[in-house]
This record gives structure tokens, sequence and C-alpha cells, in this order.
């Protein structure tokens, strides 16, 4: 009866609660530790001015420090897209957008990262003439730098990513973020989604992500009438194609 599922619905949006609880003082430990450690030694080294840290020190030590910071500040900015998106506040502004021009806007940002930090070739594949799509266009935008930052991040040096747009319908267009790069195993793939999941590869690094991005990524596509499929092979490869509306004539003039 309907009293029985608003119960178990009710449990279970306790349990999700709970979960993201100990899923963020998790995620939070880290670095939270590494600021307090590194804060504490420079304390201790400059107490009441009697020895002086070298300068290099004090800028290795204050760098990291900035670092965690602005992962911290990050983490909460992810925190407050998911709780939008799950309370239904995420308000969109849905218009005709030209996805090639959001793909060309992308490109212009990852492009110096990719190079220089990276040396991974950013390459961008669009076929000409096809029609707008129904998108938020900064959402659309988010989408796709989560997309190419996660490929450029996971290839090595040398390798190549691609963010293209594909028809494969009359009413469909298909963003596709390809890379040549460590690829997902089949068991984290089917798990990448998910919130704070991260695949084994990447868990051991300290820096990074917190493994929000995806699902993230996952809530404005959704929230756009979108959707998002991924294939993937290790050691190969990914790819993730985001599926979106075309926008129809009659919205043309809207
Ligand atoms: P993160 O903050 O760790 O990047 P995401 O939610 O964006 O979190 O991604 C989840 C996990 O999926 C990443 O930790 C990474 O292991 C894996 N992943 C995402 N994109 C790719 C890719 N293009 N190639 C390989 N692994 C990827």
């Amino acid at each position: 009866d309907i009293a029985a599922q608003a119960r178990v619905q009710a449990e279970q949006a306790d349990k999700r609660r709970s979960e993201l609880v100990v899923n963020v003082s998790h995620e939070l430990r880290t670095p939270i530790a590494s600021i307090a450690g590194h804060v504490e030694s420079l304390l201790l080294a400059t107490e009441e001015g009697t020895v002086t840290p070298p300068a290099t020190t004090l800028y290795t030590y204050l760098t990291i420090v900035h670092n965690e910071v602005e992962r911290l500040g990050t983490l909460v900015d992810d925190l407050l897209s998911l709780a939008r998106a799950e309370t239904g506040e995420l308000r969109l502004n849905i218009a005709n957008v030209v996805a090639s021009e959001v793909i060309e806007e992308v490109y212009q940002v990852l492009m110096p990262l990719a190079q220089r930090e990276r040396q991974v070739t950013l390459v961008r594949g669009v076929v000409p003439a096809l029609p707008p799509v129904l998108a938020d266009r900064q959402r659309l935008a988010q989408v796709l730098l989560n997309l190419g930052r996660n490929a450029i991040t996971s290839t090595p040096a040398g390798g190549i990513v691609e963010m293209s747009l594909e028809q494969p319908d009359a009413s469909h267009l298909m963003l596709v973020v390809a890379d040549n790069g460590i690829g997902i195993s089949s068991s984290d793939l089917e798990h990448i989604f998910e919130r704070f999941y991260r695949a084994d590869s990447s868990r051991t690094r300290t820096s990074g992500g917190f493994g929000l991005g995806l699902a993230i990524v996952n809530d404005l596509v959704t929230a756009m009438g979108g959707s998002i499929s991924v294939k993937s092979e290790l050691g190969k490869g990914s790819r993730f194609c985001v599926l979106l509306r075309v926008a129809t004539s009659t919205e043309d003039t809207l």
C-alpha cells in the first residue's frame, strides 16, 4: 500500500543521506590531515621567530596547502551541484544550442592543459551543418569540460583525445569524447557514474578528483533530457557518448 511504499522510500533516502555523510567525511580526512600536518610543521619551524625555514621549504609547504584548499573548494561546489540535482532545484535554461560552438569553447579551454601539462593531443571533429540541440548551454559546457578533463588526465603523453559531434538519427545528436588512454576495466565500468567511485588506477592518486565528476555529468545530461553511455577497454581507451535531442523547428520559433 501507499503508506508502506512511502516508508520504504523514506528509509532509502535516509540510508542514502547517511552514506553520503560517511563518504564526504572520508574524503575530507586526507586533505585536512595534509593541511594540518604542513601548517603544524611550519608553525613549529617559525616558532617565536627563532628559526626561519628555507624559502624553498616554505614555498613547497604553502603550495601543498594551497592545492588541498582548492580541492576542498571544488568538493564543496560538487556537493552543492549534486544536492541541487537531488532536490530538483537544478534550474535549467533549455534553449537551442549549437553544440559545435560548445565544443569549440571547451576545446580552447582544454587545449593548453592537454598540450603543456600532459603532452596529449586534443582534436575536435565536427560534421558541418548539424541542427541545434535542446540543452542548457552552460551545463553542456560543464559536461564536456568534465569528460574532456577526465580523458586528458587518463591518457599518457603522446596520446590523443577527440571531442566530436555525430548525428545518429534525425532527432538526436551525439557528443563523443574519446581517448586512447588507460581505459576502464569492465568491473569498474558499471560503477563510474556512482558518487565517489574511482577506478583502481586513480584511487591510489592523492591528487585528482573525488569521484563526483561523472555523477554530476550524469545528473546534468539526464536533466537536459539526454542520456550518457560509455565504452571502454583497459589499456586501449574510453569513449563517452552524450545523446542529446535535436531542437525541432517549432521550438526554433519559440
Ligand atoms: P574523478 O573525480 O575521480 O575524476 P569522475 O566521477 O569524473 O571522478 O570519474 C570516476 C572514475 O572514472 C575516475 O576516477 C576514473 O578512474 C574513471 N574515468 C573517468 N573517465 C575516464 C577516462 N576517460 N579514462 C579512464 N578512466 C576514466
